[in-house]
């Protein structure tokens, strides 16, 4: 069977002449049904674009983005509706995304209704009652008649995912979904996000810079790194976090302040050789990492792109000077 989704040499440009920029290029990127995938990078790197592309919100430039097997764009009107309910986005801002003119009520049994998904008004409201209760808003009633502003932002993403779950989709791509919500009340929403994985047999894309949150909601999954809007190393999460090859990787890890356990013995060893990420209207040439890469090699690096090759330890490294090479530890 075909995968979930795929992306095949997907290419994302805005813009024209002098001012494009290229904010995904020439990606490809396959997610079973069932998997977890974390797909990680510093902001501007492309990753939100990727999965705004993959949520049917934006067109590619060229590639294909292929659902099911099935190129997205090749759909008659009917299948791509499908493909677009089977496919939902949860933004990092849910107040943006929930329109503050709409009670809980409205927001969840219009949608219930418009897609069949009750067969009427007290069958779509029992319905909307259950998901909030699924999303963990209880006592689900006195949430109904509720209004953004008089939720907290937990409350607010809480409603996003209900709404979402709305229309039975099989991928969801959450993008930063808790980076905006209060630190305290993060890890029950990774916590209700990951019952959804089990309970819904939802596969999820888990958009994030934050590491420390890749590792907790995707450690039985698999992390896709970014850089400059190409995948520079991807693979299964525990072997991505104990253990990264590429040299990005290691310095985006090595920034990462370790109050893990697991980790804290250890120093990285990585001094990258700019702290500036280059601008997406002037990208380096060849490997975009090699104007910071402690690593590069001149007239290796800055001419040819690296292609991923897998490796053995699991997953795929963009990066042919080091072969993924493990990163030098120190004891401390
Ligand atoms: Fe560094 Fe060269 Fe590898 Fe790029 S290809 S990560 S510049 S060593
Ligand atoms: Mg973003």
């Amino acid at each position: 069977t075909p995968p979930l989704i795929e992306l095949r040499n997907v290419t994302k440009r805005f813009g024209r002449g002098a001012e494009q920029v290229t904010a995904v290029d020439n990606i490809s990127l396959r997610i079973e049904h069932g998997e977890t995938v974390c797909l990680v990078g510093e902001s501007g790197c492309g990753k939100s674009t990727t999965g705004r592309m993959m949520a049917g919100l934006l067109p590619v430039s060229s590639g294909q983005i292929l659902f099911r097997g099935e190129n997205i764009n090749s759909l008659d009107t009917e299948r791509y509706r499908a493909f677009r309910r089977a496919v939902q986005i949860i933004h990092q801002d849910p107040y943006a995304s929930l329109n503050p003119t709409q009670t809980v009520r409205q927001m969840l049994v219009t949608p219930l209704l418009r897609h069949g998904k009750a067969r009427d008004r007290s069958g779509a409201e029992r319905r909307a009652l259950e998901l909030l209760e699924v999303v963990d808003l209880t006592p689900a009633r006195d949430f109904l008649d509720k209004y953004p502003h008089q939720l907290s932002g937990g409350q607010r993403q809480r409603v996003s995912v209900a709404r979402a779950l709305t229309v039975e989709p099989t991928f969801i791509v959450a993008d930063e979904a808790v980076s905006m919500v209060d630190v305290s009340i993060r890890v029950s929403l990774l916590n209700m996000l990951s019952r959804l994985k089990q309970e819904f047999d939802v596969t999820f894309l888990f958009i994030t810079h934050d590491l420390a949150l890749a590792k907790y909601f995707a450690w039985q999954g698999r992390i896709v790194v970014m850089y400059l809007g190409r995948i520079v190393e991807e693979g299964p999460t525990p072997r991505i976090i104990t253990d990264p090859r590429h040299p990005y990787t290691q310095a985006l890890l090595a920034a990462v302040p370790e109050a893990d356990p697991e980790l804290t013995h250890r120093k990285r060893q990585i001094q990258l050789r700019s702290a500036e990420i280059p601008s997406l209207l002037a990208l380096p040439p060849g490997c975009t990492f090699h104007p910071r890469c402690p690593y590069a090699v001149p007239g290796e690096c800055d001419v040819h792109v690296p292609e991923l090759e897998p490796i053995p330890e699991g997953g795929s490294v963009a990066c042919p000077i080091r072969k993924g090479e493990p990163i030098q530890l120190i004891e401390v």
